[in-house]
Order: C-alpha cells, then sequence, then structure tokens
C-alpha cells in the first residue's frame, strides 16, 4: 500500500468505503458482522487507514457496525469520514452527537456535507440554519479535524458552492474513466484543483461496472494486459490525477479488497499507450451501458410503491443488451415497473441524474410488449 501526505497525515491511496459492507441473509436489514469484520481487519492488515461512512449508509448499521468493529483498534491507527445528510434529518446538532455515540469516538477525522447537488445546495447554504457555522465550531473544539463534502452537482453548481464557501479542507466526488466525460468529472476536478482542494474519490468502478464491463471492452483490456485485472485499469486512471488524495473502494468480499491492495501496491500510473488502450476499450462498453445505477439504493427508502428500483433498472438494461427478462419477470407482478406512480420522488436522490420513472414507464412497456 502506497500512502499520501494530506498536512501531517500519511493517508492510504485506498480507502474502504463502508457502504456496501455484506449484510445478513435474509431481510433484516443488518450488517453481517462477522463478514463485515472480516473484511475491516484484512483492510487494516493491508494498509488501509481511512474509512468512509454517512449517517445514512445501510439506514445507520454501517456507523453502528463501525463503532463496534472499530473499538477493537486504537483511535489513532485509522482515519475515520462520515457525513451530514440535510434531507434525513435536518437537525445537524442531534445527528453529529449521534454519529459520535454510534461510532463510539469523541471526534471524527473527516466530516463532510454529504451529496451537494442542484437539489441540496440551498439546504447546505441556508442562513438560518447555519450548518457551516455549527461545523466549523465542531472543529475549533476539536471533535472535527477536517471539513469536506461529498457531491454529485454538475460543474456550475460546484462553482456555486465554493463561492459561497471555498474554506473545505477536502472534497469527495464520484470519478472514473467513464464519468470523466459522461458526468464532467473532469471539468468537477478542475474546478476543485484550482480552488486547492484535495479530491477523494468515491464510485471508482462505477458501482462495480467496471470491473466487469462487456466482454467486447474486457478482451480490450485483457489483450493488452493478460495480468491485470479489469478494476485496476480503472484505479490506475485515477493514480495519473495528482490532485487525487485517495480512492474509496465500497469492498464486500475478501477477494475484491485482496486484488484492489494489489494494484495500490505502487503508485502506477497509466501510460499513454495504455491511456489510448483504456480510451478504445471505455468507447466500446458506453455503446452497451444502459442506465448508468451505481445500485446506492439512495432512491429506495423514498419509493411510496416500495420499488426495488436498482434492481428493475439491472433488469431494463439486461433486457436490452440481452434481451433477458427473468430479473424482472421473478419480482412478482407487486414489485414490477409498471406500479411505478410516477410520482418523481426518486428523481432528487439519485446521484447519477438517472430520470427513473421515465426508465420504469419504458421498462414497463418492454415487458408488457413481451407479453
Ligand atoms: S417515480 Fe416511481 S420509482 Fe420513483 S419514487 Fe415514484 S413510484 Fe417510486
Ligand atoms: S437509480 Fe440512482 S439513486 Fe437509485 S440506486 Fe441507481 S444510482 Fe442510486
Amino acid at each position: 500500500m502506497y500512502y499520501r501526505k494530506f498536512h501531517d497525515l500519511n493517508i492510504s491511496a485506498l480507502g474502504l468505503g463502508a457502504l456496501r459492507l455484506p449484510m445478513e441473509p435474509g431481510n433484516t436489514g443488518r450488517i453481517d458482522r462477522k463478514e463485515a469484520q472480516r473484511i475491516l481487519d484484512l483492510s487494516f492488515t493491508c494498509g488501509i487507514n481511512y474509512i468512509d461512512t454517512a449517517y445514512t449508509y445501510q439506514n445507520g448499521d454501517s456507523e453502528r457496525f463501525l463503532g463496534e468493529a472499530l473499538s477493537g483498534y486504537p483511535r489513532d491507527s485509522y482515519y475515520l469520514a462520515t457525513k451530514f445528510y440535510a434531507a434525513a434529518n435536518p437537525d445537524i446538532e442531534q445527528v453529529f452527537e449521534e454519529q459520535l455515540k454510534r461510532l463510539r469516538t469523541d471526534y471524527i477525522d473527516f466530516y463532510l456535507f454529504h451529496g451537494m447537488d442542484e437539489n441540496f445546495i440551498s439546504a447546505y447554504m441556508d442562513k438560518e440554519r447555519n450548518y457551516l457555522g455549527y461545523l466549523l465550531k465542531q472543529k475549533e473544539a476539536g471533535r472535527i479535524r477536517y471539513l469536506g463534502f461529498s457531491s454529485h452537482g454538475a460543474p456550475d453548481t460546484l462553482t456555486r458552492f465554493l463561492d459561497w464557501y471555498d474554506g473545505f479542507d477536502m472534497a469527495l466526488v464520484q470519478m472514473n474513466y467513464l464519468d470523466w466525460t459522461m458526468l464532467e468529472a473532469a471539468k468537477q476536478y478542475d474546478i476543485l484543483t484550482n480552488h486547492g482542494i484535495p479530491v477523494w474519490v468515491m464510485e471508482p468502478l462505477k458501482g462495480g461496472r467496471l470491473s466487469g464491463l462487456n466482454r467486447e471492452a474486457a478482451e480490450i483490456l485483457k489483450a493488452a494486459a493478460p495480468e491485470r485485472s479489469l478494476s485496476s485499469w480503472a484505479f490506475r486512471f485515477l493514480m495519473g490525477l495528482q490532485n487525487v488524495q485517495t480512492v474509496l473502494s465500497g469492498m464486500s468480499s475478501a477477494e475484491q479488497l485482496l486484488d484492489n491492495v494489489r494494484t495500490f501496491e505502487k503508485p502506477d500510473p497509466l501510460s499513454p499507450s495504455e491511456q489510448e488502450v483504456l480510451k478504445r476499450a471505455a468507447g466500446v462498453f458506453l455503446k452497451d451501458l444502459g442506465v448508468p445505477c451505481s445500485g446506492c439504493r439512495y432512491c429506495c427508502p423514498v419509493c411510496p410503491a416500495g420499488l426495488d428500483i436498482p434492481l428493475l433498472i439491472k433488469g431494463y438494461n439486461e433486457r436490452r443488451i440481452s434481451g433477458e427478462t427473468w430479473r424482472i419477470a421473478s419480482l412478482g407482478r407487486a414489485a414490477g415497473p409498471e406500479h411505478c406512480l410516477g410520482c418523481g420522488a426518486c428523481r432528487k436522490h439519485c446521484p447519477q441524474k438517472i430520470d427513473i420513472p421515465g426508465i420504469m414507464k419504458q421498462s414497463a412497456s418492454l415487458l408488457a410488449g413481451k407479453k
């Protein structure tokens, strides 16, 4: 594992994202303590020292699990990041105190506004609430070491946010070789760099899609480097960006973790010829990509119809790409896309800006055409 300096800290170039920790079998909604502890322990053994969670991850169980699991480790042996999401609970003081309790600590190393974008920028800048004032006070009191934000906003929104306040110590943004152009990640990276704000990366594998690709794209990368995994290409793309501090990966198995750690043994950015190969593979994959859902599930709790939206989108993509319908059909009628009410409640929670009601409508027509 290699490390990058941030002020007086040495932070691992790969961090553990705690959004996708393995869940207990069945529908308990609880993280599988034994399996997740194994992943956390292995992360530490491999040299990872940065863990990222949030108030809302796995309905709060991510923070609760980490509080339990990290109590076995000295507090100064890791850096802990968590976030405040105004849409989940607007009372920042209550949330922050609850987070300290859940995480069993008296300070947070990195505290972030969660999911700053077009829908939530006003909430975070609200004068009455004065969230920033509250957080700066906590920082002064040593209860927060560094202050940042995560962003899914468009470049204009990011600029507006930084025009309001640019004293943030860091920012966490979605960045990978597809979103570099597709979601204007390159522009966001430039804006942050010009403001002197170091970048942490989330979704480096686009919710796992870049570790699978499609057959044609995978063959291009495999032919260029048979010994390298597909994920390693995505990580090495990011290693070439000087202002990237740490890349977070939501690793949910030991195998994934070990593969990623191998890639992060030393800085190894893509050569110019490898960049060309990757560009070619990305072009081929883009044609097949379908709806770019990352599987984050932010949309699910707000859906009045109780739809498993990411599963339905996956089914829709597969239907379009391979003609397969079992995934949707096996849900039974109650959970199918035709039950979407078109209310749009999900839309503003989607970091990928997916037109979910539109997709549900198209998906329902595709299925109806099939019958
Ligand atoms: S638009 Fe459809 S999928 Fe979205 S929240 Fe409403 S019912 Fe659920
Ligand atoms: S539709 Fe959007 S919010 Fe829902 S799981 Fe996919 S990426 Fe996340």
